[in-house]
């Protein structure tokens, strides 16, 4: 059992913290493992985390799905049950709207400090949500809850995003082993 050197206040760390609207976006491998680091870091701290996950499914059973139960991290992905059809994009259309609407319900409740959208930008890229809609909503949420963070993550985040974020990173690909053949590993992508 970890001991813990001091105790704190919720009403204390929401005063003297600043929110931050966190990017991860390029073309190299790294943003969503760097948002899961991030949420480990923060639930060691006893900050309140969700991941929503929009391009994963719910039968797929990542390693991160199972190490967030053992940490107490909650994990969604894409609104249960939905998945991508790129054939129907109707479909694809209320997949994303599904998905937004219950990351609007967790930026509204107020019941957290840390949520992680991540590949939002996909939906974003795809003209799924409008860019709009998605960062007055994430405004909305940071007026009414001044400290809470939310990440995003994606290939290609748009202009707009960028200019409303406070931290941006860039991952940018040197070498993958995808290169040179290699396919997704246990552990490392999946
Ligand atoms: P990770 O989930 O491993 O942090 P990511 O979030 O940066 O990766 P995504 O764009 O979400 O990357 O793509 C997810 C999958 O694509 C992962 O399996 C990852 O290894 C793979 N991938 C990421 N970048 C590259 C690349 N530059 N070339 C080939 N495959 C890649
Ligand atoms: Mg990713």
């Amino acid at each position: 059992m970890v001991e813990r050197k001091y105790k704190w206040r919720r009403a204390d760390y929401q005063e003297n913290t600043r929110g931050l609207l966190i990017v991860h976006t390029g073309n190299g491998k790294g943003k969503t493992t760097c948002a899961l680091g991030l949420m480990m870091r923060a639930a060691g701290q006893d900050l309140r985390c969700c991941m929503i996950q929009f391009m994963k499914s719910r039968k797929d059973r990542y390693g991160e799905h199972l190490s967030a139960e053992k940490l107490g991290i909650e994990v969604h992905t894409m609104g249960d049950g939905f998945t991508w059809d790129t054939k129907n994009p109707e479909q694809d259309r209320q997949t994303a709207r599904h998905t937004w609407d219950l990351c609007v319900e967790k930026l509204r409740s107020g019941e957290y400090d840390l949520l992680v959208f991540d590949e939002l930008v996909y939906v974003l890229s795809y003209n799924l949500l409008a860019v709009d809609e998605v960062l007055a909503d994430i405004r909305a949420a940071r007026e009414r809850q001044p400290s809470i963070h939310i990440v995003v993550t994606g290939r290609d985040a748009p202009k707009e995003l960028i200019d409303a974020a406070d931290l941006v990173t860039e991952m940018t690909e040197i070498k993958h082993p995808f290169q040179a053949g290699i396919r997704a590993q246990k552990g490392i992508e999946f």
